[in-house]
């Protein structure tokens, strides 16, 4: 746009002789640099624009380097494109307000000049990525009224209960705690191969961990089951952790009383030789 606006100087320099003021002070002669770089009409909207990305003013009245500072800091910012976009938008209400003045009647200060930039931004539909690192730069969206994405929600998950195979009995079981380590509490439920219910439990275990609940769940189950006798255990947990420490039969401290108590009903049973720790 440089030597391209029909600015006063460009206009004289053309051999159009006119009177020139710089309609948004009236202290000076109106030429491309002080419009846009040296007007303190200009400045003023520069810094509030600037001030919300935390930068200041850098008191530069030459286009080239303007514009090479411009680049210089879009490489350290995180919003690289509102920033980018800056200089265009804040160039191009500023030029609508001189024109405004010059061949019109409206005379906006600076701070509805920059309620009008910031509506452009607001108009933009700009992708704000929500995983944004500084404090800062959450502040700049707000400031310039741009939206954050929201975190999509996770897909649901459709998971069936499945009776166990003929012959076998299923226990389900699960343990959680509000705050980890928090108020924890278990539950699990004993279904025959038709899917009837042949036991049922449900405690408050204090305050624990998840994995201690989680744990808790499966040895009250066991000892249940244990004690109604049944056969061919399906056993179904939705810790992957509790899961794991099971099947590489590493069994942790906290329980080892409780499964050494049942280590004959599980060799009986489902498990030949297995080893505890
Ligand atoms: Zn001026």
């Amino acid at each position: 746009m440089h030597k391209k606006l029909p600015t006063d100087d460009v206009v004289s320099a053309k051999g159009i002789p006119l009177a020139s003021k710089c309609c948004l002070c009236d202290e000076q002669a109106e030429s491309f640099n002080h419009l846009f770089m040296g007007c303190k009409f200009f400045v003023a909207v520069w810094k509030m624009f600037l001030d919300c990305f935390g930068m200041s003013w850098p008191n530069i009245e030459d286009l080239p380097l303007l514009v090479r500072w411009w680049i210089r800091k879009c490489k350290i910012l995180v919003l690289k494109e509102p920033w980018s976009m800056g200089l265009v938008i804040v160039a191009d209400n500023v030029w609508t307000e001189k024109n405004s003045r010059r061949y019109g009647s409206r005379f906006l200060s600076p701070f509805y000049v920059y309620d009008k930039i910031k509506r452009v931004y607001q108009d933009s539909k700009i992708s704000i990525s929500d995983r944004l690192p500084h404090i800062s730069d959450i502040m700049c969206c707000r400031r310039l009224g741009l939206i954050i994405n929201p975190k999509c929600p996770p897909e649901p998950l459709e998971i069936f209960w499945c009776k166990p195979p003929s012959g076998w009995t299923k226990l389900n079981v699960d343990g959680s705690s509000m705050g980890n380590p928090g108020r924890a509490g278990i539950g699990g439920v004993i279904r025959n191969d038709l899917g009837a219910m042949i036991g049922s439990f449900k405690n408050f275990i204090g305050i624990q961990s998840n994995y201690v609940a989680e744990f808790q769940a499966l040895i009250v189950c066991l000892l249940m089951a244990k004690k109604l006798r049944v056969s061919s255990l399906w056993i179904e947990s939705d810790s992957a952790a509790v899961v794991a420490v099971v099947q590489a039969r590493s069994i942790p401290w906290f329980v080892a009383q409780q499964w050494i108590s049942l280590e004959p009903f599980l060799a009986f049973y489902f498990l030949e030789d297995f080893p505890l720790f």
